[in-house]
């Protein structure tokens, strides 16, 4: 007998989640550019609508955040019944890993997807299976592939992150028939918001027409990442299932409030797509004139590919002595990387200027 509470297996085989380091302290505050957070802050209604309730902390929130899911469901057309919200999406692919997955089982994913699924499988006793990627995409042919007759959830970030890059609506339809119908798909689309290609879908579709695909949100990219709001929908069945072990009081009231202020400030959304779009093009093509492989990204960052890892590693020093902080990949097994957010116009100069004086010296 063991002398002390043993974990279950596998947990401490998990490899914790890197978050993007925090704005440089002391002297000089630095500019956070290492966690894709919104490149303008947060929506004045959200800040509004969290102020409300400071005089309200005794009170137990509403358990089934039903003002956040009636906002999101106006604003999108969806049933408020058919979503569930969550503290953050983390905790909904936490949720869909303790629902789905077993000992024993697997959960697919792409190669340099979201770091956060290997983590909810290996939580929940399941084995997570890399499929391969054709240069920085996802493969549909090679997700489809490394389906087992153990796989219980295939997990997708479309668009994803880190790489930016994402699978068009016909891409998505091709895996998504690939996949054998007692298989979850779970489409994460965390930054939809960002998207600007005329050929993606953010997954609503599917799951209207299927019994077997959710699609997972969040607010974090769009102002809101300290309040830890997210948000699914997917078919009853599963909403069912999710409603029966979530946390009776997931979200707190400040949190429900906020989100449901947001999702209605549609112009604050395009003002942040809009300014998104400017500077990343801006920024790719920067890069790209510079040497620097800035992949084509539908997110709120970019990834820059160097030659090698010690010169991603130099680039990363150089940033930082002027205060700009990005993240680096090595967790990601993208050595030669540097993920960039999309941050204020300043920033965003800053960070080319910084580069192409860097890469002079290459
Ligand atoms: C940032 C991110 C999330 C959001 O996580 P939260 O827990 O909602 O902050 C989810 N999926 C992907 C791919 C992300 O990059």
């Amino acid at each position: 007998m063991s002398e002390r509470p043993t974990p279950q297996p596998g947990i401490l085989k998990i490899a914790p989640y890197v978050p993007g380091r925090a704005a440089a302290s002391g002297a000089r505050p630095g500019i956070k550019l290492s966690a894709n957070e919104s490149p303008l802050g947060a929506s004045p209604k959200a800040i509004e609508a969290y102020r409300t309730f400071a005089d309200k902390l005794e009170i137990y929130p509403e358990g089934s955040s039903r003002e956040l899911r009636s906002a999101l469901g106006e604003v999108h057309g969806l049933d408020p019944d058919r979503i569930v919200a969550g503290a953050g999406s983390d905790e909904l692919l936490h949720l869909l890993a303790q629902t789905y997955i077993g000992d024993g089982d697997e959960a697919v994913m792409s190669q340099y997807g979201f770091m956060v699924y290997p983590i909810v499988t290996q939580a929940a006793g399941g084995t997570p299976v890399m499929a391969p990627e054709t240069d920085y995409c996802a493969d549909v042919d090679a997700l489809i592939g490394a389906v087992t007759d153990k796989t219980k959830i295939v997990f997708l970030a479309n668009p994803n992150n880190p790489t930016g890059s994402y699978l068009n609506a016909d891409a998505l339809a091709r895996l998504h028939a690939g996949i054998p119908a007692n298989v979850l798909m779970v489409v994460d689309s965390a930054y939809a918001e960002y998207v600007t290609a005329r050929d993606y879908t953010v997954g609503i579709d599917l799951v209207d027409r299927t019994e077997n695909v959710v699609m997972v949100r969040t607010f974090s990219k769009m102002g809101l990442a300290g309040l830890r709001i997210g948000w699914l929908y997917g078919p009853e069945h599963v909403v069912d299932a999710l409603n029966r072990i979530r946390g009776p009081f997931n979200l707190s009231t400040p949190a429900q409030a906020a989100g449901a202020a947001a999702a209605r400030d549609v112009a604050f959304t395009k003002a942040l797509n809009a300014h998104n779009a400017l500077w990343r093009d801006w920024l790719t093509q920067k890069l790209n004139s510079n040497r620097v492989r800035a992949l084509p990204s539908q997110g709120n960052f970019v990834l820059a590919l160097f030659q090698d890892a010690e010169t991603a590693a130099s680039a990363n020093a150089a940033l930082l002595e002027e205060g700009l902080v990005v993240r680096e990949m090595g967790g990601y097994g993208i050595g030669n990387g540097l993920r960039i957010s999309i941050g204020s116009a300043n920033a965003m100069e800053a960070v080319a200027d910084c580069l192409a004086r860097f890469m002079e010296n290459k």
